[in-house]
Order: C-alpha cells, then structure tokens, then sequence
C-alpha cells in the first residue's frame, strides 16, 4: 500500500507530504534536509548548505561530532531507560557538572525543552507562597500555557488568553522601570541575560547587577533564562559568567545536549528544595540518553577549546559584517545580531539560502546568527565572502530574479 511504498526522494515530494501531514504551525519549510557533517547540513536535492543558525543554537557541535555519537550510542546500547523512579550515573554526573559550571550549591530537575525547563522554574516560584512575577518586554520563554505568559509578544499570546495571571512587562534594559516594578509581592524577576529571539539585545552594562540589588531587596528570586544563551554559546559557559550576579534560577535547554532534546531548570541554594516529592515530574527528564549527550557536549567544549573559539569566530564574524547597509552588529560569541537600514531581512534570508547559507530573520530589518561552537574562522570566512552579494540580492528591486 501507498504507506509502505512511500518514496524518501526530492525535496518537492517531502514538502508536498509535509503540507499535508503536519500541523501547519511553522508555515511551509524551506528546504527538507537530509544529513549534516559539522557545520553544514544537504538538502534532498543534494545541496549544501552552511548553517549559521546552528538548528535554532542547538547544534553546538555541528553535525556527526564522534564524541556526541559514541556517547549516545554507548548509552543506548547499555542503558535507555526512562522513568521518574530510579536515578543513573548520567542523570546525576549532569546535573553536578552543571551546578559546577554555574558555580553554585543547589539542585537540578530535567526536562526536555526550553518551554518545559521554563515551566518548571515558573511552578517552583509559586511555592514562594507569591504569585507575581515580572517579566520583560521582548522577551521569549517558550510556548506551553507558563512560558507563554512570560513571553511579551502579543501575536503569540492572544490566540490563548486567558494565559496564568500575575506577570507584569518592563521594558528590556531599563534598571529603573525593574525597580519600579518589583514589590515584596513579586515572587520572581525572569530575564534573558541577551534576548535572543527580539535579536540578540544586549542590556546597559550593570543591568544584571541592579536586576540582583532590586530583587534580594524585596525577597524575590532572580531567574535567568540561559536557553538560547547558555552552554558556551557566548563564549563563556553562561552569558551572565562575567556579570559576578549569582542567581537564584538558571534555565536551559537548545545546546545542552548538543541535538538531543533536553532542558534543566536550576535553582542555586535553598531553592532547590523548593519543589518536593509530588510536585512536579515529566517522563523524559533526565533520561541517561540525553544526560550523557549533555555530559559529551560539555567535555568535547572543554577539550576542544570551544569557549575560545566563540569568541574568536565571533570576532571574525562580527567584523567581517560591516557594510554600508548594516547599521548596528550586536553580540557575544557566536550569538549575532545587526540591523539593516532597510526592511529587508527576509529577504535577506532567502537570498542567503539561495547561495547556501542558513542565517535567520528575526524582525524585518533584523537579522540573527547562532552557528555551531564548532564553526572554524574559515569556515565563517565563506559566508562573509558572500555577505555583500546577499545584501545586494536583499536590496535588489526584485530579490526573485537573484541569482
Ligand atoms: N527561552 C528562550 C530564551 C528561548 O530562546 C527559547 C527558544 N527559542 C525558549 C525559551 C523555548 O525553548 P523550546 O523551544 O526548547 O521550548
């Protein structure tokens, strides 16, 4: 039958099927992959293709790194089992790793995705015996019912209202308009340390610090979400690492394991008695197979040297973007963003495609990179080379007669 004779071709056949097999909430894909090596990734028509995005800052290792596929094979093949009843060496070995990395006493619950990392710190800070928690304006946090309420964009929001109550908005950066808004009654201040998906912002030098002062005055938990900047990304293992500000709440999720799905919601100290026997659980979390991706992640950057390289590349990267058209380049590591003079980021984007390049529009004049901590200076060396003939495509009357 149809079922069993179903053709693995071209990309024309995949994207037909998925128009009629998948929930449309992505909108139509723009290619249908079909294997990666490092940073690059082939589409069914046998088209490469460098990707800057990294997935959505996933990919930490590029595709195929040997570390990460013996780690997950090996695991597998000796261990897969998931449940909330019985710990392995993987689950608890990561969960170490991370408090050590962060620095900080306190305890770890795994979940399996950035949303359900959120979900779970958004649960703990009710068990403050408070319900309000402030948030910031541009934020993302996720999609489940909690992390939507946290996540400032209406678009996303109002086809779900009413969302969980309690959660106030403050404009992004503004140390004043946070200590306005925080009162004894505030059970958390949650931040994106840079906000990723508004475009990579970066807050005014000693905002961390105050959003510190501001919430241990009135006894509210600091929570930051590290998702999209966490695990090296910014070349440094955590984009508040150089802040000094210890936090209450940690979450993360994309890079940890590398491609394999998982989150982790960490709270420093006390905190991580906070949730107890029956509060909260999820059949995934902490499963050996993603922990011991996690644990292969944080190794390979070790011994690797991906910090460095970060922030090296990230360099490279950054200056190589300059150009007449481009108005302002943003970042840490390899978390970019820039501005363009024009509305013509999506354009931007195809035009990218069209010459082999995965980069991302995050508003219509703002464009964001997330490569792999893998990506070598050469290799980003290719996409500047392009840059400027992207822009001219970008720019061009009709972007659809591009090369
Ligand atoms: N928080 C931040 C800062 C994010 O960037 C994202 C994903 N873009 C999320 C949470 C949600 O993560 P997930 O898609 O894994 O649910």
């Amino acid at each position: 039958n149809d079922h069993t004779t179903r053709s693995t071709g071209s990309s024309d056949s995949v994207k037909e099927r998925y128009g009629h097999a998948l929930m449309n909430t992505f909108g139509p894909p723009k290619l249908v992959l079909t294997k990666g090596e490092g940073p690059y990734v082939w589409d069914a028509d046998g088209n490469r293709y460098l990707d800057l995005l990294g997935g959505i800052a996933v990919n930490a290792l590029g595709h195929g790194h040997p570390a990460l596929v013996s780690a997950v094979s090996e695991q597998l093949s000796t261990l897969g089992h998931v449940s909330n009843f019985f710990a392995t060496e993987p689950q608890v070995g990561l969960a170490e790793r991370l408090l050590a990395l962060l620095g900080v006493e306190g305890r770890v619950f795994f979940a399996n995705s950035g949303a359900e990392a959120n979900e779970a710190a958004f649960k703990l800070t009710r068990r403050t015996g408070r319900t309000h928690v402030v948030s910031t304006e541009g934020s993302f946090h996720g999609r489940t019912m909690g992390s939507l309420a946290l996540t400032s964009k209406a678009q996303y929001r109002e086809p779900f209202e009413p969302l969980p109550g309690g959660v106030t908005f403050v404009p992004y950066g503004d140390a004043d308009a946070l200590a306005a808004a925080v009162t004894d009654e505030t059970a958390a201040v949650v931040l994106e340390p840079i906000q990723g998906e508004a475009g990579v912002v970066l807050p005014p030098e000693g905002y961390l610090q105050a959003a510190r002062e501001i919430t241990t005055a009135h006894g509210a938990l600091l929570w930051f979400d590290e998702v999209q900047t966490g695990m090296g990304r910014t070349g440094a293992w955590f984009a508040h690492s150089s802040s000094g500000v210890t936090p209450d709440l940690v979450t993360l999720a994309k890079g940890l394991a590398g491609g394999i799905p998982i989150g982790a919601c960490v709270a420093v100290g006390e905190h991580g008695a906070m949730l107890q026997p029956g509060n909260h659980g999820t059949t995934f979390g902490g499963n050996p197979v993603a922990a011991a991706a996690a644990l292969a992640v944080i190794d390979t950057i070790e011994k690797e040297g991906l910090l460095a390289n970060a922030t090296e590349v990230g360099a490279v990267l950054q200056d190589g973007l300059a150009d007449p058209r481009v108005t302002e380049i943003r970042g840490e590591g390899l978390l970019i963003g820039l501005d363009l003079t024009e509305p013509v980021a999506g354009k931007a984007t195809a035009a990218a495609l069209a010459k082999g390049f995965i980069i991302n529009d995050c508003a219509p004049d703002r464009i964001r990179l997330a490569p792999p901590l893998v990506l070598t200076a050469e290799q980003a060396g290719e996409f500047l080379a392009a840059w400027p003939a992207i822009l001219d495509d970008a720019y061009a009357a009709d972007p659809g007669t591009a090369p």
